[in-house]
């Protein structure tokens, strides 16, 4: 069989409670598809702050960048108020790690809630969050600006790993019955008849990969959305949505709007991928008003790890993981509190494993 190193990134609060259930799916994997794993626990977070000030230590990087295959990260807390030294370790993680994209599936369970069974395509690394902000005197008057940046190599890294996402996508749904698309479609999110030049050249840059490689792409519905009437329509029918690929910003305030069609951000799973390394993370922070209860909802960490999985190469094992999720849900007989539930994260943990 072969061996697959997996960084374990806990950080803080219920990342610390979540992120075993992660480890032991992997574990839990029947034999069949000949993966064995080992772990590599690592450090950061707020709390790794406040012990040694740094977040991020340089040993966790490079563990992950010489030894891991992949990773799994928690939630990491971050104080409101401003801390001297202190910023956020997964931003500087998908840095580091040339993490240029964030994954996010929004799925619903079959028969319960709205029908929704999309992928939020976030591009990671540029517009208004390479923060290059400054403030400045306009005739006695202050004045603040940031810098919107769109390069075409980044749109069209994120334009083609959407567009993969969505043969892939499309491929699955061959095999199982359990979606409400007929189709693969991938809708481009911009404001470009506003922002001609920046989300112009976002725009623009995605529909030319599609154009040029229909032999490859032809299947795939291409569509574009201004992110105004894109939310407008998330909110009314989320169910004609696939695969939407959107700026950094827009990507941001979409997948987080999204995740509150599905319930609960205990349920909502995204990876970080980059061309060599994969960190799969749950959507939610380190929720410090339940922390310590045994009660957190293990099901994104779960899920995050599936997505860690797929993109590392391994759809087999990431789908049947998936499908023992979606089994539990569907009963909705041994959930957590945040769905309405009594059951605790390692009662939720046991469930899903017996169904693997
Ligand atoms: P949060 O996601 O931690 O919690 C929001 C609400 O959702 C809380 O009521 C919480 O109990 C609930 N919740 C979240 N995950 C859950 C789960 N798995 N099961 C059951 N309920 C769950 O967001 P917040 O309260 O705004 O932030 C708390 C801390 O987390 C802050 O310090 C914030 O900076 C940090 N944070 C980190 C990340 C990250 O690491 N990527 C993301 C968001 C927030
Ligand atoms: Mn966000």
């Amino acid at each position: 069989p072969k061996k697959l190193t997996i960084g374990l990134i806990p950080g803080d609060g219920i990342g610390k409670e979540v992120i075993p259930a992660g480890q032991q799916v992997l574990q839990a994997l029947p034999s069949k598809y000949g993966l064995t794993f080992d772990f590599m626990n690592l450090k950061a977070g707020f709390e790794e702050f406040k012990n040694t000030g740094v977040a991020l230590p340089d040993e966790t990087v490079q563990t992950l960048k010489t030894k891991c295959d992949g990773a799994l990260f928690g939630a990491v807390s971050s104080p409101t108020h401003k801390v001297k030294g202190y910023s956020s370790p997964i931003v500087a993680l998908r840095k580091k790690m040339g993490l240029y994209a964030n994954v996010r599936p929004v799925k619903w369970v079959q028969g319960q809630g709205i029908p929704v069974d999309m992928v939020i395509v976030r591009e990671n690394t540029e517009d208004l969050y390479i923060k290059e902000e400054r403030i400045f005197n306009r005739n006695g008057e202050k004045v603040a600006e940031a810098i919107k940046r769109i390069s075409e190599k980044a749109s069209w890294k994120i334009g083609k790993i959407a567009l993969e996402i969505a043969l892939r996508r499309q491929k699955v749904r061959e095999q199982t019955s359990d979606s409400i698309h007929k189709s693969a479609s991938l809708t481009v999110v911009h404001k470009s008849n506003v922002l001609s030049v920046s989300d112009g050249l976002f725009r623009e840059t995605i529909s030319n990969l599609y154009k040029q490689d229909l032999a490859k792409y032809g299947s795939v519905e291409y569509k574009e959305q201004i992110v105004d009437s894109m939310v407008y329509k998330m909110f009314r029918e989320p169910q004609i949505f696939d695969v939407v690929v959107a700026p950094n910003l827009y990507g941001d305030i979409l997948s987080d709007g999204a995740a509150a069609l599905v319930g609960s951000l205990g349920l909502v799973a995204s990876a970080n991928v980059g061309d060599n390394f994969v960190i799969g993370e749950p959507t939610h922070g380190s929720a410090p008003d339940i922390q310590g209860k045994g009660i957190a909802n293990p099901i994104a960490t779960i899920r995050s790890t599936a997505m860690m999985l797929e993109f590392m190469g391994y759809p087999e094992p990431a789908a049947q993981i998936m499908a023992a999720v979606d089994a539990n849900l569907k009963e909705n007989k041994i959930t957590t509190p945040d769905l309405g539930g009594k059951s605790s994260t390692t009662d939720v943990v046991e469930d899903v494993l017996r169904r693997l």
